[in-house]
């Protein structure tokens, strides 16, 4: 550890420059917290900055759905909020049937969230769907509707947190990977390359990475990484307005006002967790393909513009990890976002913000504690680690 006349202090330090460490450091800044995040490689490099965008409330697992309404608000707030609303567009998200077992599906989906309050997600018929949406294919047969949900722009929007943490004095540095903490008394440090780093309260938002750093302080989470990819086409006349995805088959899909369409939802590529990167796999990317041209035929020959892969941190029961630790004081956690934080990411910073700040969240984080995996931890670990190998 450096001498201490080297050491960088704050209140706070925040171990990730992606969206929930950016929109957790623009929180916690508005508070009066002085803040440093430690960015591995730079700002949005990783799933923040390459996502597909969708800022979806639809198909959401139960315990994370109050979460999700909270964020749609900052969304649809966020120009007051940031001044820059991140490029988001409330398209609304449209959840496709194409069978008549898949609207079923549909219908018991939405009447279990009303049994619990919830009114976000509208069953649509056949018609509706496709006055919605008149170029898609005619066999469909219904769908889920959520008005108010949409897309962004991923690096604007992370950028647009980071610039505005740092206008109320939030640090960033980037090229900084942290490569160890510990806590001494009542303060932790974060030791890193260009120095060492010391705050009384640390946040590790670090991705698919978090996991090796929770294992630095004895506490094991069965986080491991997986590679998703997109592909954005090439322009196309206007065809499509809502956000869609698929009930029986997996697809995210949407049209951005310059013509181009990205087209994800979820598919596995390949994750390099040591290298710090995603590789695109070719054949998955063709299945998503025909998933389109199934909905839209007319986008048979459209080409392909480019393809990319995002490394995401999933966990086993599929919800994040958002937790103070339970092994040591002032130590919080963010991550294991499993392909659909984006959406998050402005709601849990302000969660987290009041967590860490204030020590109770104003929304129950209960369901996402890091010791809820028990003793399946060390099981998963090892698969992260061989995941991480291949
Ligand atoms: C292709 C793709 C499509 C997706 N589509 C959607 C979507 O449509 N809607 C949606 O809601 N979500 C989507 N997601 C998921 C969403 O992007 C992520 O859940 C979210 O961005 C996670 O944010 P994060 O801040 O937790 O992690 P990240 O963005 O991965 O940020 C973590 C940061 O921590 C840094 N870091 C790691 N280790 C260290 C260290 N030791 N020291 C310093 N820094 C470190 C990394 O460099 C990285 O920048 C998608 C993800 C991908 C990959």
């Amino acid at each position: 550890m450096n001498d201490a006349t080297d050491i960088q202090e704050a209140d706070v330090l925040v171990i990730g420059g992606g969206l929930h460490g950016t929109s957790s450091a623009f929180h916690m800044a508005r508070r009066g917290a002085n803040v440093i995040v430690l960015e591995a490689d730079y700002v949005a490099r990783h799933s923040s900055g390459v996502n597909a965008g969708g800022v979806r409330t639809l198909g959401r697992p139960l315990p994370e759905i109050p979460l999700a309404l909270m964020s749609r608000e900052i969304w649809h707030g966020m120009n007051d909020l940031l001044g820059e609303d991140g490029g988001f567009v409330p398209s609304g998200q449209l959840k496709i049937a194409e069978t008549d077992d898949e609207l079923e599906a549909c219908r018991q989906r939405v009447a279990l969230l009303e049994s619990h309050g919830f009114t976000h997600e509208k069953v649509i018929d056949r018609q509706t769907v496709l006055d919605l949406e008149p170029a898609l294919a005619r066999h469909v047969t219904g769908g889920i509707w959520a008005e108010r949900d949409g897309y962004a722009l991923p690096y604007r929007t992370t950028t647009a947190f980071r610039l505005a943490a740092q206008r109320l004095g939030a640090r960033f540095l980037e090229g900084t990977p942290v490569r160890r903490i510990e806590q001494r008394g009542t303060r932790w440090f974060a030791v890193t390359p260009h120095g060492t780093f010391s705050a009384q309260k640390l946040l590790v938002t670090a991705g698919a990475w978090s996991g090796e750093l929770a294992q630095q302080v004895g506490e094991p989470v069965p986080v491991h990484p997986e590679g998703l990819m997109l592909m954005v086409t090439h322009r196309v006349a206007p065809f499509c307005s809502a956000t869609l995805g698929a009930t029986g088959r997996p697809l995210s899909f949407k049209q951005f006002d310059n013509g181009t369409v990205v087209i994800g939802g979820k598919l596995i590529g390949i994750a390099d967790l040591a290298h710090r990167h995603g590789e695109v796999d070719f054949v998955r990317l063709v299945r998503s393909a025909r998933t389109v041209t199934d909905l839209f035929p007319h986008l048979r020959h459209l080409g392909v513009n480019r393809a990319w892969a995002g490394v995401e941190a999933f966990t086993e029961d599929e919800l994040p990890v958002i937790s103070a630790s339970r092994k040591a004081s002032d130590l919080y956690y963010s991550f294991g976002y499993c392909g659909s934080g984006f959406q998050l990411g402005p709601g849990c910073g302000k969660l987290v913000s009041e967590l860490m700040l204030d020590g109770a969240p104003s929304i129950s984080l209960d369901a996402f504690a890091i010791d809820r995996f028990g003793r399946n931890a060390a099981s998963s670990l090892t698969r992260a680690a061989s995941l991480a190998t291949h």
